[in-house]
């Protein structure tokens, strides 16, 4: 017996299961086609709505901040870490997103992480969306605070929760995903607020689905429901739409200069490289110049949902890019998505324990730099792959 013979037969249960992760590797840049394990494919699965992991104007800020500014910011924030990049990335994603201030972390995980245990304690209670993403579990679970999960996308629930237990707690914070990524299905943001509201708790929403992609120009999802200066907390990333890497908290100047003092992932951990800041910066310009991008993923994520209902898919209650193809059974999700590589499409099948039992499907992402002739070729493949095994 060795003291890792555990581990072993953790990961043998793990594909004995059909559970077992198995990850592919990219050989080319990010785009509407990749080369996927040597073999070029059509990809669906990539968070970069708009196409910007490889755009010209992004790389070429990289290369040029990396000439005049090096690589690494080699401290803390709080430290020697903070450079002028930062502090204008952050001055300029307040005023793209419409609020007092903004602060930038590595990525949306550990803004989350930073973000909840330095809003509640363990006196405290947190109201969360059932269905919200694990960096919100995990930054939920780290603040200490009670956690009272509510229905999904559900405000009866949520109000109820809140009736039931705000009064055996200090203070309170409602949290919830404001797109989920894998139905695509949108908070009910201006109903979650009237509650807050009401009850005068705290609000946060994590917008990594809806940055760049919902509200005007892609501004996300506060300014997509007209809820400008009502949501106290707004976290989002730059590894999807903004293709970098990289997290970020917006809201009122208040909380933001509270997470430059107690925000763990910012006094613990380095920041945001030179290149992933500059490319970010460039990423802004870009939305701010013009809608074209955000107005190329909706027209094609329409069209893609359009067609794929008239073939006779059921997509679900999607309301974003994010498309899935509701199959049922995980080993049938598993066999469409291994048909649909061997015809040139990359589309992930995504199970239980992800999704409920019996929800089992291959979850399409649409992005700007998919063209009209890509987006054919696609449902091409769905359609053949549907009529041989029997969905459509
Ligand atoms: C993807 C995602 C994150 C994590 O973002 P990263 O920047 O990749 O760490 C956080 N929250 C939600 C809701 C997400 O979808």
């Amino acid at each position: 017996m060795s003291k890792t013979d555990w581990i072993q037969q953790e990961i043998d249960g793990l594909k004995s299961q059909g559970l077992y992760n198995t990850i592919r590797t990219i050989g080319s840049p990010q785009g509407a086609w990749l080369i996927v394990d040597g073999k070029k494919v059509l990809n669906f699965c990539s968070n970069n709505y708009l196409g910007l992991a490889n755009h010209p104007t992004l790389t070429a800020a990289a290369k040029q901040a990396t000439d005049t500014m090096g690589v690494g910011p080699a401290a803390v924030r709080s430290i020697a870490g903070t450079m002028t990049l930062h502090v204008e990335l952050e001055k300029r994603l307040a005023q793209f997103k419409g609020v007092e201030a903004a602060i930038t972390f590595q990525s949306g995980f550990t803004a989350n992480l930073a973000t909840i245990p330095a809003l509640v304690g363990k006196e405290d209670v947190i109201f969360s969306d059932r269905l919200n993403h694990a960096s919100i579990i995990d930054g939920c679970r780290l603040s200490g605070a009670k956690i009272i999960a509510y229905e999904h996308n559900d405000v009866k629930s949520l109000e109820e929760q809140i009736q039931a237990n705000l009064k055996n707690y200090r203070r309170a914070l409602i949290i919830t995903d404001g797109v989920f990524s894998m139905d695509g299905d949108i908070a009910p943001l201006p109903d979650i607020y009237e509650v807050a509201k009401k009850y005068d708790i705290l609000l946060m929403v994590d917008d990594a689905h809806g940055e760049g992609v919902l509200g005007k120009g892609g501004r996300g999802i506060v300014d997509h429901f007209d809820l400008h200066g009502k949501v106290d907390v707004e976290v989002g990333t730059f590894s999807k739409a903004f293709g970098v890497v990289g997290g970020v908290v917006a809201g009122k100047s208040v909380i933001i200069e509270w997470l430059r003092q107690r925000g763990r992932p910012f006094l613990f951990s380095s920041a945001m490289t030179v290149p992933d800041t500059a490319a970010c910066l460039a990423a802004v310009d870009l939305l701010e110049d013009s809608t074209q991008l955000v107005d190329k993923l909706w027209e094609n994520a329409k069209y893609f949902k359009a067609e794929m209902k008239n073939l006779g898919f059921n997509t679900g209650v999607s309301e974003t890019p994010i498309t899935p193809i509701m199959l049922g059974e995980a080993p049938l999700a598993q066999q469409f998505s291994r048909e649909l590589f061997e015809a040139g499409v990359f589309a992930m099948s995504i199970g239980f324990p992800t999704v409920p039992q019996g929800k089992a499907r291959i979850r399409v992402m649409i992005s700007a730099a998919h063209s009209k002739d890509d987006l054919d070729k696609g449902l091409e493949a769905f359609k053949s792959v549907g009529k041989k095994l029997g969905v459509i």
